[in-house]
C-alpha cells in the first residue's frame, strides 16, 4: 500500500501520517525530517537544502528525487509506506509515477488533507516539532502530556525556524503554486480522496482509516 499525503503547510499532514504509520505498520517517510536531519548532522546536502528552506521555497529537484527514489528502495517499504512531503511538484509526481511503474507499482491513495489558507497560520505559530523523531504538537489543539517534551521519545520540543509568520505567507504561496496542481493530477489517477482537516486529529483520523479500510 502506498500512501501519499497532500496538503498545505500545516494541514495536518505529519499527524495523520504518524498515525496511519501506527495502525497500518508502514514506514513514514518525510522529506522535511530527511532535510532537518541532514542541518542537524551537517551534511553537504543539510548545507544547500537549508538555504532554501528558510526561505520558505521548495529544495531543487535535483537535491530531492534521488535522495526519495533511495529511501522507498530499503528494505522497510517493500510492504509499501506513507510520504509526507513528497511529491510536492508535477516534475516530482511524474518521476514517482514513472518509477513505480517499473515495478509494476502505483500509488494507492492520495489523502488530500484539507484545511483553509485561515487555519494555517495558527496551526503553524502554535506547532512545537520534536528534533529527534519529528512527531508534531500544538501548544493549544494537540499538547504533549508534559510541557515541551515529546511524548513519544522525551526530547525538548522545539519550534521550527521556518514556521515563522513571513515564511509561512511564503509555503502558503509555494504550496498554491506547485503543489497544490497535485490534486487535479491524483484525481486523474483515481486515486484521490478529501478529507476535512479542520476536525480534530482523532475525527480526521477514523476519516482516513474509513478510505484506507
Ligand atoms: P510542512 O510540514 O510544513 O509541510 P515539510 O517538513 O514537509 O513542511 O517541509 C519543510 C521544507 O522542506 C519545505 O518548505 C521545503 O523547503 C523542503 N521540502 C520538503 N519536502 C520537499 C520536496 N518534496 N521538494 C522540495 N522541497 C521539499
Ligand atoms: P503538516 O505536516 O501538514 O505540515 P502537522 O501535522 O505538523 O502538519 O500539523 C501542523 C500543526 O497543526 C501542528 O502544530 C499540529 O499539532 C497541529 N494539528 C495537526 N492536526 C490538527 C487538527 N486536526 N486540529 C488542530 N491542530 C492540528
Ligand atoms: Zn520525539
Amino acid at each position: 500500500m502506498i500512501i501519499v499525503m497532500l496538503g498545505a503547510p500545516g494541514a495536518g499532514k505529519g499527524t495523520q501520517a504518524a498515525a496511519i504509520s501506527e495502525k497500518y505498520g508502514l514506514p513514514h517517510i518525510s522529506t522535511g525530517d530527511i532535510f532537518r536531519s541532514n542541518i542537524k548532522n551537517g551534511t553537504e546536502l543539510g548545507k544547500k537544502a537549508k538555504s532554501y528552506m528558510d526561505q520558505g521555497k521548495l529544495v531543487p529537484d535535483e537535491l530531492t528525487v534521488q535522495l526519495l527514489l533511495d529511501r522507498v528502495a530499503k528494505e522497510d517499504c517493500k510492504e509499501g509506506y506513507i510520504l509526507d512531503g513528497f511529491p510536492r511538484t508535477i516534475p516530482q509526481a511524474e518521476v514517482l509515477t514513472q518509477a513505480l511503474a517499473k515495478d509494476g507499482q502505483k500509488v494507492d491513495f492520495a489523502l488530500n488533507v484539507d484545511v483553509p489558507d485561515e487555519n494555517i497560520v495558527r496551526r503553524m505559530s502554535g506547532r512545537r516539532s520534536c528534533p529527534k523523531c519529528g512527531a508534531s504538537y500544538h501548544i493549544e489543539f494537540i499538547p504533549p502530556k508534559k510541557e515541551g517534551i515529546c511524548d513519544v521519545c522525551g526530547t525538548a520540543l522545539i519550534q521550527r525556524e521556518d514556521d515563522k509568520p513571513e515564511t509561512v505567507k511564503n509555503r502558503l504561496s509555494v504550496y498554491h503554486e506547485q503543489t497544490q496542481p497535485l490534486i487535479a493530477y491524483y484525481e486523474k489517477a483515481g486515486v484521490l480522496h478529501t478529507v476535512d482537516g479542520t476536525k480534530d486529529k482523532d475525527d480526521v483520523f477514523a476519516d482516513i482509516a474509513s478510505i484506507l479500510g
